[in-house]
């Protein structure tokens, strides 16, 4: 088994799911009290939001880079970042390490094409929404990607930072993420990616019309898939 070098805390309420799926996943292949072999470094989040509200994401590459090399010196064998928005910094990252990060959106449109669907709606950050570090990895692998309008970016985005990072769950907000998500369904979306490794923490698959692709368990669980490859 590969040790996987977990980068997380952002925010440390999602990397909690990481772990555990990442440990039960490896229980149930090889059972016992077998379990997942991790490095992790947990991030301080707030000088990464800090960063990212100021728009410095050189300092954030900064941050996740030495992140990065700390896991790959202690043995880490590949690295894991555990946020859709952070993988915007993965070319800065590669270029000073030498082991291999698996990219949460390859692992999302492996799933998601999978099920043969075509035409997906993305949850997520306001950057992951905008900007095409996600969006356009998708697309390289034969996805048609939806998002919301303006003013819808800024509702999904604000219940994220503002609820979800901090651990509230609100009904309301879940129900403006359920009316996103149906307006998604009319504009043709097949299913729904949960790209920010929060939102599964509102919404489960039977809170929503379109099948979801929750990138926090895609992405555990194809860590592990990648633990158990042969070299
Ligand atoms: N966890 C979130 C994501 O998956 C947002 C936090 C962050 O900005 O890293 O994008």
């Amino acid at each position: 088994m590969k040790i996987i070098g977990l980068i997380g805390g952002m925010s440390w309420e999602s990397t909690i799911t990481y772990y555990e799926i990442l440990n039960k996943e490896v229980a149930k292949r090889l059972g016992g009290f077998h379990s997942s072999k991790i490095l992790m470094y947990n991030v301080d989040f707030a000088e990464l939001e800090e960063n990212m509200s100021v728009g410095n994401w050189e300092g954030n590459a900064k941050i996740l880079t030495d992140a990065a090399g700390r896991l790959e010196k202690a043995g880490a064998d590949f690295i894991v970042i555990a946020t859709n928005t952070m993988h915007k910094l993965v070319p800065d990252i590669e270029k000073n390490i030498h082991i291999p990060i698996l990219h949460i959106a390859d692992a999302t449109a492996d799933a998601i094409k999978e099920k043969g669907m075509v035409k997906v709606g993305l949850l997520g950050t306001r950057f992951t929404m905008t900007q095409d570090f996600i969006a356009e990895r998708l697309q390289e692998a034969g996805l048609e990607v939806l998002v919301p309008g303006k003013e819808d970016i800024a509702i999904v985005d604000n219940v994220i930072f503002d609820e979800l990072c901090h651990g509230r769950i609100i009904d309301t907000s879940r129900r403006e993420y359920q009316r996103i998500i149906s307006d998604m369904k009319e504009a043709g979306a097949q299913g729904v990616i949960l790209g920010c490794t929060e939102i599964g923490m509102l919404i489960k698959p039977e809170d929503s019309i379109l099948p979801v692709f929750d990138t926090t368990i895609i992405h555990a669980q194809k860590a592990v898939e990648k633990a158990f490859e042969q070299a």
